[in-house]
């Protein structure tokens, strides 16, 4: 018997640690780390001691003998990796979660007489919770946690769907920080707002922004900013209970929902909208999300991608588990030929494969999605760009896409852009709009010596919870280096103050 990674793999590398026989691939010394979509055991080498199912923070990783149903797949996904020679795998691998970080360094080794710094870290999602920890476990500073909302936990709090309960998890593994004998929280407390950057920057050796990417991308095209055509984002935090979003911000009252974008986002919010609400009544689903759900008259969600299944953003994982979706079919639109050719000719690690077994038509949209007799189901549609979102004044009627066989109507009563997150300038901070994040020298923005960056608003909004453990060990390295050398700017003033200053301006 072996152990075998599953589909919530969070890849932040806590199991390769623990590993006595090196069995856990890429390590972060490899190349593919930060590349590949999870990490895999090599059945070959694994010894069965189970420590790294003991350390895995989100219950990622199981004996063989004991995977059912959907998961019974990861054996030969695991075993897969190893069959490939390590160039193929890197290879394959390098997409849209590839960063091209130096080696992480998670040992830190500091002078006898570095004395303990006071850092503030912006964010309490994983990118700044991973920092804290690094800094935490591995030195003597002082950290001073702030988030502008009055729930730790960022993205793992309200970004993570509520029927990934083990990803959720993750956040008890950063919650346990919250109370750290070197950790002071201010939430509720917004930087900009109640204290500005530079009177945060004047109590701290240091600061760290990981606030994320805090906006969505925009499609650009007439009639998206019609009533019923809302971002993921919005959709996401919606059915999270985000303080910001409405109960009443969503309107499951249309059969058909066109999703925008082929990333794990879309299959999210597709899966979500597709799923049978009971399944989602024992989660951590907010209650008005499970009610409309309840009161869904959604049908169907077709996923419009602008390339093919090549090319899809999701992870095979997160496909693979869409297939298992009970009470749900999956379809894909077969309007033109290259699309079933690409996912049989697919090899057998390659993304497109994972369609291979899912029914297969050219759809006619004029059929309404509740016909007699068809189940809830998802619908694949390739080689389609969005060119407007029709309509009758606020009312949605239609997409219209454009690609392949030319220009067609899906019709459609909501649609949801999931084509990315997108980062916001912070007052003060040099800003890329190209790419919307804060530019940096392996973390250190650069020309604000003392001022530092880490996660999306780091590295663009790419890569799940686990690829901010690595980006972080990079941005804390270069803070520590810096310490180091002498060149953090002298604070004015303590934490202490700082503390009251923040407790008088958030009355
Ligand atoms: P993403 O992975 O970057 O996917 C964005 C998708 O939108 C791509 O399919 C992209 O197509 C498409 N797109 C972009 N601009 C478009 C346009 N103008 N018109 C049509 N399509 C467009 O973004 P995401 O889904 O927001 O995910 C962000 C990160 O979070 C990813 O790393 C993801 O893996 C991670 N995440 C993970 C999970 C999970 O593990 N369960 C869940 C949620 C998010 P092109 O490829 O053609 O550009």
């Amino acid at each position: 018997m072996a152990f075998a990674i599953t589909q919530t793999c969070c890849n932040d590398a806590t199991c390769v640690a623990v590993c006595p026989v090196n069995c856990i691939h890429p390590t972060p010394d490899e190349r593919a780390f930060g590349s590949t979509e999870m990490l895999y055991v090599d059945p070959k080498t694994c010894i069965d001691c189970g420590a790294c199912a003991d350390a895995c923070p989100v219950d990622a990783i199981l004996p063989v003998d004991s995977l059912t149903g959907g998961q019974r797949e990861y054996a030969d996904i695991n075993a897969a990796y190893f069959e490939q020679s390590s160039d193929a795998s890197d290879a394959a691998d390098l997409g849209p979660n590839f960063h091209d970080w130096g080696k992480p360094t998670f040992a830190r080794v500091l002078p006898p007489d570095f004395r303990p710094l006071r850092v503030a870290i912006v964010g309490t999602g994983p990118a700044g919770m991973y920092a804290a920890e690094d800094l935490l476990l591995h030195t003597r500073s002082e950290v001073t946690l702030v988030d502008r909302l009055p729930v730790a936990g960022g993205l793992v709090r309200y970004g993570v769907a509520p029927d990934h309960p083990a990803t959720k998890k993750m956040g008890d593994a950063f919650a346990r920080f919250y109370t750290h004998p070197r950790v002071r929280m201010h939430l509720g407390l917004e930087v900009g707002a109640h204290v500005t950057a530079e009177e945060l920057a004047a109590h701290h050796d240091a600061v760290i922004y990981a606030v994320g990417a805090a906006t969505d991308r925009r499609l650009g095209i007439p009639g998206e900013d019609r009533t019923g055509s809302i971002s993921a984002t919005t959709f996401v935090a919606w059915y999270n209970a985000h303080p910001e979003v409405a109960p009443d911000a969503v309107d499951l009252s249309a059969e058909r929902v066109v999703v925008v974008g082929n990333g794990n986002v879309a299959l999210d919010v597709a899966r979500i909208l597709v799923s049978d609400p009971e399944t989602l009544a024992d989660t951590e689903i907010a209650g008005h999300a499970l009610e409309a759900l309840r009161r869904s008259k959604v049908r169907e969600v077709v996923l419009l991608g602008r390339r093919g299944p090549e090319h899809a953003a999701y992870t095979r994982s997160e496909l693979l588990a869409l297939k298992h979706l009970p009470e749900v079919d999956l379809l894909v639109d077969e309007h033109d030929a290259q699309i079933g050719a690409t996912i049989d000719a697919a090899g057998p690690t390659e993304k497109a494969a994972v369609l291979r077994g899912v029914a297969r038509e050219a759809v006619d949209w004029s059929v309404p999605p509740g016909v007699a007799g068809r189940r809830r189901r998802i619908v694949f549609r390739f080689h389609s760009t969005p060119v407007e979102v029709c309509g009758e004044n606020e009312d949605i009627r239609a997409v219209r896409v454009t690609g392949g066989g030319g220009e067609l109507e899906i019709p459609a009563g909501m649609a949801l852009r999931a084509i990315g997150y997108r980062g916001v300038p912070l007052a003060g901070l040099p800003f890329d709009e190209v790419t919307g994040t804060v530019p940096h020298e392996g973390g250190r923005v650069t020309g604000r010596p003392g001022t530092y960056v880490v996660g999306w608003i780091k590295r663009g909004p790419s890569g799940g919870i686990g690829a901010n453990r690595t980006c972080a060990a990079e941005t804390v390295g270069t803070l520590l280096a810096d310490a180091v050398a002498d060149a953090l700017p002298a604070p004015t003033g303590g934490p202490k103050a700082f503390h009251r200053l923040a407790r008088r301006r958030r009355r």
